[in-house]
């Protein structure tokens, strides 16, 4: 009918409880990642392949459900993936209907275009961002990408938004990084402002292990 945006819908997960987000959320998977993570979480859905674009009155109408849950608990809906951040101008439209109550978060790498950032700063209340090594040769061996646009982005997201809307993932990741390339890549974050880390490590499922 028009040309309101799209949203290339991979899959919803339902009434999760304080994960990527405060209070029961919705999470709102996007097909298609620009990245080629070795351990991906969700292999389904890099491809940018899909059959199943829905308009924001559409997706509303497949979350509202559990609307009730999410205005109890100060949650909302977190966009993920692939990559959710792609597609901010969809975002924009979604956040212009859903009640004023839900909170929206997305799980990005930022491996997007700068001008989504400013789009997305505007549209989504919290951000949960996977760094993964913020060395060069680390990221391209472990995403096959170059890191310099995600961490410029980054930087450009923290003095949009501030700190407090802002956590940042640095994981361990067997046969890529080291304790110490992890605290080297803490340092650099915490000198860049950020205050919310979330340091970790993958686990790996044997059969995935790097040969
Ligand atoms: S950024 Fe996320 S969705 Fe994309 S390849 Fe890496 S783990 Fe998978």
């Amino acid at each position: 009918m028009t040309d309101a945006p799209l949203f290339p819908l991979w899959k919803i997960g339902r009434l999760r409880m304080a994960t990527d987000g405060q209070g029961v959320t919705a999470l709102v998977c996007a097909q298609g990642c620009p990245l080629g993570c070795k351990y991906c979480i969700n292999p389904g859905s890099k491809t940018f392949e899909c059959e199943n674009r829905v308009t924001a009155a559409e997706l509303y109408d497949k979350v509202k459900q559990d609307g009730l849950y999410y205005s109890a608990t100060g949650g909302g809906i977190t966009f993920g993936g692939g990559e959710p951040l792609l597609h901010t101008a969809f975002i924009t439209e979604f956040r212009k209907i859903i009640p004023d109550e839900w909170h929206i978060y997305a799980e990005s790498s930022l491996m997007i275009p700068e001008k989504n950032v400013y789009e997305a700063a505007e549209a989504v209340d919290g951000f949960f961002v996977d760094i993964k090594d913020t060395k060069n040769e680390i990221y391209r061996a472990y995403t096959g990408g170059d890191n310099k646009t995600a961490l410029s982005n980054l930087s450009l997201l923290l003095s949009l938004v501030g700190p407090d809307r802002i956590t940042v993932r640095v994981p361990l990741i067997p046969g890529f990084n080291s304790e110490s390339d992890r605290k080297r890549s803490v340092d650099i974050l915490r000198g860049m402002g950020i205050t919310g880390l979330d340091i970790f490590k993958y686990r790996i499922p044997a059969q995935k292990e790097k040969k």
